[in-house]
């Protein structure tokens, strides 16, 4: 229902059929909400194997939206505007669980909706990842730099699947002339990531709340950039609705940039913890460093990130709060 419009964005006269796939999961959900708080109608399409109904619990109730359960995968034939392409685990854990699976979400699953695109002329936005850069020799990151990739080991899944499908993406547009966006995610947080996520802001946050050991991976020298959920799905809408039409990637994210150790003294810090830091193994490849060079989202789509991570890490935090309460009162009960 239109009564529900709750973040103040203006509805859009030229309403749209959008299918939003991956859309039941973190970022997903906040990019349905959006889409209907504009007046667009929204099929999200998901196989939930890292999403979550309870992500869109508070979209059922708008009759423009429906849920479709799908794995992308498999062939689909639904007749839509606009795609957005984000059905794929995002977390380590996660996409390394079923790594087979995890190719052909990127590969296969992106073919069929490539040519869903093409069969109706629709836009398509694909969600690629600052990953393609993998252990990057150039910091920061602008979007030529062709990364530093290991196509044979556990990340490679993720990474080389993010770039098959980006090769797929600038394929549909030379051969079929399909009308592209490709977005390059670096790390986003915020509410509606699973407590069990295995990302490191989730981890952080929910052992800090539960007071148990702090996980840092090596010695916490390696660093990230950390976007809040908000500006990053600002700058989606900027990108697909961009009136100089971009089909090449562009980076979003937010340039500032953290030593995992420092996230972890941050968080035990703003929750008051009593959690110490206990530093484990580092995962194989994992990145050194990772900045993104945003020059071309300024630019082009006028975007930069507007969140402090101090500010995004309170509403992640409290989101996490009410998330262990539930479960505990469900345990309780
Ligand atoms: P997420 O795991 O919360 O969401 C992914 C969603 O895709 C889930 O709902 C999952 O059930 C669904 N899914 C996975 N495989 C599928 C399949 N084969 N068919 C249908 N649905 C499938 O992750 P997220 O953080 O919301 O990430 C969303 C997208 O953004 C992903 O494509 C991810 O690679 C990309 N991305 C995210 C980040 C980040 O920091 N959050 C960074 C870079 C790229
Ligand atoms: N990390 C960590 N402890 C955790 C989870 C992650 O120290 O409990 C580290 C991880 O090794 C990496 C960084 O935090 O250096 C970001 O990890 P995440 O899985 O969030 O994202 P990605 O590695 O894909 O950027």
């Amino acid at each position: 229902m239109i009564s529900n419009i709750s973040n103040g964005n203006s509805l859009n006269t030229s309403a749209r059929r959008i299918l939003v796939a991956g859309g039941a999961g973190f970022l997903g959900s906040h990019l349905c909400e959006r889409l209907l708080n504009q007046g667009h109608s929204v099929v999200c399409l998901d196989n939930l194997s890292t999403g979550r109904m309870e992500n869109l619990s508070h979209l059922l109730s708008f009759d423009r939206f429906s849920f479709v359960r799908h794995d992308i995968v498999a062939s689909l034939d639904l007749p839509v505007d606009e795609i957005y392409n984000l059905a794929c685990p995002a977390s380590p854990p996660h996409y390394q669980a079923d790594p087979i699976h995890t190719m052909k979400t990127n590969v296969i699953g992106s073919l069929n909706l490539l040519e869903l695109a093409t069969r109706y002329q629709a836009r398509i936005f694909q969600a690629s990842t600052s990953e393609v850069y993998g252990d990057p020799h150039v910091h920061p990151q602008p979007e030529h730099y062709w990364g530093n990739v290991n196509s044979f080991g556990p990340r490679s899944c993720y990474d080389e699947g993010k770039r098959s499908a980006e090769t797929l993406f600038h394929d549909f547009h030379q051969q079929h002339g399909v009308d592209i966006r490709v977005v390059r995610i670096f790390n986003t947080y915020g509410p509606r990531m699973r407590p069990d996520d295995g990302r490191v802001v989730s981890n952080f946050i929910v052992q800090a709340l539960k007071g148990e050991d702090i996980t840092v991976y090596g010695d916490g020298s390696q660093t990230r950039s950390f976007c809040y959920v908000n500006d990053l799905i600002e700058g989606f809408h900027r990108l697909m609705y961009s009136p100089n039409a971009i089909h090449t990637p562009v980076n979003i994210g937010n340039p500032d940039e953290f030593t995992v150790g420092a996230l972890a003294e941050q968080i035990i810090d703003m929750i008051g913890s009593r959690s110490k830091v206990a530093h484990r193994p580092l995962p194989v490849d994992d990145p050194r460093q990772r900045r993104p060079d945003i020059e071309v989202a300024k630019r082009e789509l006028g975007w930069q990130p507007t969140v402090e991570l101090a500010d995004g890490l309170r509403s992640t935090i409290a989101y996490f709060e009410r998330q262990l309460a539930k479960r505990t009162g469900k345990l309780a009960a």
